[in-house]
C-alpha cells in the first residue's frame, strides 16, 4: 500500500506556530520533503525532531519528484513542507501533489499558517469574500494590467509584494483603484510585526519615499457595490 503525502504548514516567522498535529506528522513521517534544508532544520530542531530531509526544490523544482514518488509508492509517509507557511501557496508543492494524486497516493493537508490568511484575518478589511493574487508580475506595466483587470472585483484583494516594490505598488494601485482602504501587513508573527492601515493616498504620502523592509502582504479593499435604489 502507498504511503501518504502530508502537506504540512509551518511557521511564517514565530517558530511556535506549528500545530500539535504538524509536530506529530513530522515526527512520524519517514522523510521530510522541503525547499531549503537549512530552513527546515531550524523548525525541526526547535521541536527536537530528527528526520531525513530531501530538498525537492533545489537545484530545480521537479527533479526530485520521481525519488519522492518512489518513497511514497513503497509505503513510506512523506511530509511536504516549504520554507514558511503553507506549501503550494506561492511556493513549490503543486507539481509533487499532482503527481501523487495521479498515482493514487493519498494527499492529506495539515493546516496551519499562511501569510495571506493571517494578514486578512487581522486586516479589518471584509473577510467574507477575498481573492488571493500572490506575487504581482515584476514588470510595472504587467502589474498595472493585472490591477486594472480587478477594478470591478468586489472582494478584498491580497498580494505578496516584495518590500522594495511597495512604493510603486501603492502608486499604481491608487491610480487604478482610486482612494480605497488598504493594509500593509509586515513581518507577521515576528518581532517587528506591523499592520499599517489607511487609504491608498495616505499610504502613498507616508510610504512612497521611505524604505520598507521585511516580508509584506498587501491588501486592498474590493470595489464597493452601490446599493440599488428600490424603485
Ligand atoms: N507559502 C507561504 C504562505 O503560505 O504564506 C508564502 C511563501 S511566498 C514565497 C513568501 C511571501 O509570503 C513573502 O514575500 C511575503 O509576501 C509573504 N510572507 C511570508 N511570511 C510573511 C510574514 N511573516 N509577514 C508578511 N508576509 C509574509
Amino acid at each position: 500500500m502507498a504511503g501518504t503525502l502530508y502537506v504540512v504548514a509551518t511557521p511564517i516567522g514565530n517558530l511556535e506556530d506549528l500545530t500539535l498535529r504538524g509536530i506529530r506528522v513530522l515526527r512520524e513521517a519517514a522523510l521530510v520533503a522541503c525547499e531549503d534544508t537549512r530552513q527546515t532544520v531550524k523548525i525541526l530542531n526547535r521541536h527536537g525532531i530528527k528526520k531525513p530531509l530531501l530538498s525537492y526544490f533545489q537545484p530545480k523544482e521537479g527533479r526530485r519528484i520521481p525519488e519522492i514518488m518512489r518513497h511514497l509508492l513503497s509505503g513510506r509517509n512523506v511530509a511536504l513542507v516549504s520554507d514558511a507557511g503553507t506549501p503550494g501557496i506561492s511556493d513549490p508543492g503543486f507539481r509533487l501533489i499532482r503527481e501523487a494524486l495521479k498515482a493514487s497516493v493519498p494527499v492529506v493537508p495539515v493546516p496551519g499558517p499562511s501569510a495571506a490568511v493571517a494578514a486578512l484575518s487581522a486586516s479589518g478589511l471584509p473577510t467574507h469574500k477575498y481573492l488571493f493574487l500572490g506575487f504581482p508580475p515584476p514588470k510595472k506595466e504587467a502589474c498595472r494590467k493585472l490591477l486594472a483587470s480587478h477594478r470591478e472585483t468586489d472582494a478584498t484583494l491580497i498580494f505578496y509584494v516584495p518590500s522594495r516594490k511597495v512604493p510603486e505598488f501603492i502608486s499604481s494601485s491608487l491610480e487604478i483603484f482610486g482612494d480605497r482602504q488598504a493594509v500593509i501587513a509586515r513581518e507577521i508573527t515576528k518581532i517587528h510585526e506591523e499592520f499599517i492601515r489607511g487609504r491608498l493616498d495616505e499610504l502613498k504620502k507616508t510610504h512612497l519615499s521611505g524604505k520598507m523592509r521585511g516580508e509584506i502582504v498587501f491588501l486592498i479593499e474590493g470595489r464597493i457595490r452601490k446599493k440599488k435604489k428600490p424603485f
